[in-house]
């Protein structure tokens, strides 16, 4: 059945006008429910390709964005696609615990491009976040990173094309050929984001948890048995 706007300003042809997604307030999988049409009057005079309508998310009440192609204008009626793009997308959870100051704002920065789906920014700050790492970890660790990168490729089966666009991000730091970022599109970029969390979470958050623990395990050796001290709390 064909969703539609008709000329009273209503949402016909589906029976139920909620949505379920990840609300990016409360980050709740939830249903959400529509409180706002565009109308009928301005659309059929500018005709623009995709229209926007808002959503209540049931579980905290913010409004949602979503935008929804048009398929076809009619006379009485203007019919959209039933999928839709969240115009505000959650935003990617992360534990930067174990991160440096600067690894830590050039992701943090990434995953805010991310979020607005402004995919060569995001790329950007992947290249920006990897050069850091890389300054920090030195060349063995830059080796290491690039193993990492291959491992991840075989485990998570990444197909060719797309595994040479993350390289070059990542990798390539030829300023003779500007610009030699590839551009890079909202299926690229979500790869490109699972990878570096990977990488990130090797490279920084597994030693990090390793190291707290070696360090806890020495203090309970030093104390003698049965007595435990509290660990140092995290930084934020
Ligand atoms: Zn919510």
């Amino acid at each position: 059945m064909t969703m539609y706007l008709s000329k009273d300003d209503s949402l016909q042809g589906i029976s139920n006008r909620n949505v379920t997604l990840t609300c990016p307030k409360c980050l709740a999988f939830a249903s959400a429910s529509l409180v706002s049409l565009p109308r009928f009057e301005l659309l059929e005079r500018y005709k623009p390709k995709e229209v926007g309508l808002v959503y209540r998310c049931d579980s905290c009440s913010n409004p949602i964005f979503l935008r929804f192609p048009v398929r076809m204008y009619g006379n009485d009626r203007i019919e959209l696609a039933r999928s839709f793009e969240q115009v505000e997308k959650p935003a990617e959870k992360f534990d930067f615990t174990y991160l440096s100051e600067e690894v830590e704002r050039d992701f943090r920065e990434a995953l805010i491009a991310y979020a607005q789906s402004a995919y060569n920014a995001f790329a950007s700050m992947c290249r920006r976040t990897a050069q850091t790492m890389f300054r920090e970890l030195g060349e063995s660790g830059k080796m290491r990173v690039f193993d990492q990168l291959t491992e991840v490729r075989d485990l998570a089966d990444i197909d060719e094309d797309t595994f040479r666009m993350v390289e070059k991000v990542m990798f390539d730091n030829d300023t003779e050929r500007p610009p030699n970022i590839p551009d890079i599109d909202g299926e690229t970029a979500g790869i490109m984001l699972e990878v570096m969390k990977d990488i990130l979470y090797e490279c920084y958050v597994r030693r990090g948890k390793l190291q707290e623990a070696m360090t806890l395990r020495r203090q309970r050796l030093d104390d003698g048995p049965g007595t435990l001290r509290p660990l140092r709390p995290r930084s934020a």
